[in-house]
């Protein structure tokens, strides 16, 4: 299996391990698989008895076809271990009314980004060596909050690599905000930026596309690389817990081999629903994709409507990790519908219009599959109460706007199938606005917002967030936009 660049250039494709070591492809599009492998209900069926961690192997040995089987159960192992996800990796559990949620928050750093970035640097240390690279791998995350904290557990301390985050100084939670900045490492830089996330990614964006830029940090021995979903190692190991989920399902009788399932993600980047579509894709049964917004709707407009038009008022919500006016991942679905061609004309209108919009019959082919919905601030907070209040379950509020656009989907459609919401924070995550949506007042200080919300409910903080609450911030900076590249360059070389 190859990979090649949604946008054409690189027809020829290069190998996964070249993939994951750079990327982004030289024409700016994203790597994708040439041909996607197929999956059958035997192969659920085989997959069943496994744990995570095998699990995992085999669907990332069917994708990353120059990694040894071997290679990819150690990393696996090493990644999806107990000690790192407690209980377990993926736990399911039953909301009601044929509602099942998956939460994918008990790795380190409580979000679901611990999913892909436990593994990836473990994929992308060997990627190195398979592509014979010496010199040194900087990542450079931008994030709305999880991806940064996730990416610095992930990478911090990797032989060959260095990371650089940077955040929104007043676009992230308190909580997400002390997490970074009271991270350990001898190999980390973080810092905030003044602006939203769209500032930072395009910031990001821009350094990398810098040629000279980045000529100049060959020079120096070292070259760039992205932790963000746009690479193909962040987006291939959360193929996998669709998958696992589905097998899970089966095993505990709520489904019969077969049956499909709906799914209801959160969404900000678009990666993670599009990893449950490339699963779909594979063969496992899934049926809709309940695209799930805040306020920042871009995506519920493009799916009910077919354009794209990022020109639009940002809002900062409740759902900081999902305040995303350009969605990347997008732009993945499109290759896969249209080709690229088309892609990279849509790109290019992206790009000098800020919008786009298809054609009725391309529209079609995406509405065959998704469906989007939105859920404003008022409603998020409500459904976090009454999620809490009805059926005992206490949400984060990134699941809260999934929780009621799954509701929503299934008034206004006959459901047959039984609909798999994905949970991807802790709620200790975003504990003053959990607090505020179930009426405790928010304390003056929002680091002690997790122990009133524990007080509260009785549910546990989860263990890493526990301690980190007890450190003291060391990484204070702030800079301006146009502060970025020196920043970058500083640290790199410096
Ligand atoms: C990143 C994130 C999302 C959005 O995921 P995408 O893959 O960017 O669509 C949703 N919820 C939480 C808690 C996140 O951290």
């Amino acid at each position: 299996m190859n990979y090649i660049s949604t946008r054409g250039a690189e027809a020829e494709g290069v190998s996964s391990a070249y993939a994951i070591k750079t990327g982004l492809a030289s024409d700016g599009g994203l790597y994708m698989p040439r041909e996607l492998p197929k999956i059958d209900l035997d192969y659920i069926k085989a997959l069943a008895p496994l744990t995570y961690p095998e699990r995992a192997a085999k669907i990332l040995s069917l994708f990353l076809d120059d990694y040894t089987y071997e290679e990819l159960l150690e990393d696996a192992e090493g990644a999806y271990s107990e000690k790192k996800f407690i209980p377990s990796p993926a736990p399911i559990t039953e909301l009601d009314g044929g509602r099942y949620m998956l939460e994918l928050w008990h790795g380190p750093t409580s979000a679901f980004k611990d999913m892909a970035l436990q593994i990836m640097p473990r994929l992308f240390v060997r990627a190195l060596r398979k592509c014979n690279e010496s010199r040194c791998a900087l990542i450079l995350v931008a994030t709305s909050g999880d991806t940064g904290k996730a990416a610095l557990e992930g990478y911090r301390d990797v032989d060959g690599t260095k990371i650089k985050v940077f955040y929104p100084i007043n676009g992230v939670s308190r909580v997400q905000k002390h997490q970074m900045q009271t991270q350990e490492g001898g190999n980390v830089s973080v810092v905030g930026i003044v602006g939203n996330f769209d500032d930072a990614q395009s910031g990001v964006k821009k350094i990398f596309s810098d040629t000279e830029f980045s000529k100049e940090l060959s020079d120096g021995g070292v070259f760039l690389s992205s932790a963000n979903s746009i690479n193909w190692g962040r987006l291939v190991p959360q193929i996998v817990y669709y998958i696992s989920a589905y097998c899970d399902m089966y095993k505990s009788g709520a489904i019969s081999l077969g049956d499909k399932i709906d799914v209801c993600v959160p969404t900000g980047n678009f990666g993670n629903i599009f990893a449950a579509f490339i699963a779909k894709l594979m063969g496992a049964p899934i049926g809709k994709l309940v695209c799930a917004s805040n306020k920042n709707n871009v995506l519920t407009d493009f799916l009910t409507k077919g354009e794209y038009d990022k020109n639009r008022d940002f809002h900062a919500t409740i759902s900081p990790s999902m305040d995303i006016l350009i969605s990347s991942n997008l732009e993945r679905l499109l290759y896969i519908l249209l080709g690229h061609e088309k892609t990279a004309e849509y790109m290019r209108k992206l790009a000098a219009d800020g919008k786009y919009k298809l054609t009725d019959e391309e529209f079609k082919l995406v509405s065959e599959h998704f469906v989007g919905y939105y859920t404003d601030e008022d409603e998020c907070r409500a459904t976090v109460k009454r999620t809490y209040e009805n059926i005992n379950s206490l949400i984060d509020t990134h699941t809260a706007v999934a929780v009621s656009a799954a509701e929503r989907y299934a008034c206004d459609h006959k459901a047959e199938n039984k609909m798999l919401v994905v949970s991807t924070a802790s709620p200790y995550k975003f504990a003053a606005d959990v607090l505020d949506s179930l009426g405790g007042k928010k304390p003056e200080n929002d680091l002690l917002a997790p122990s009133e919300l524990e007080a509260l409910t009785g549910v546990a903080i989860p263990a890493p967030l526990s301690s980190i609450l007890e450190k003291t911030a060391i990484h204070k900076d702030v800079i301006d936009r146009e502060e970025m590249m020196a920043s970058v360059k500083e640290f790199a070389l410096g």
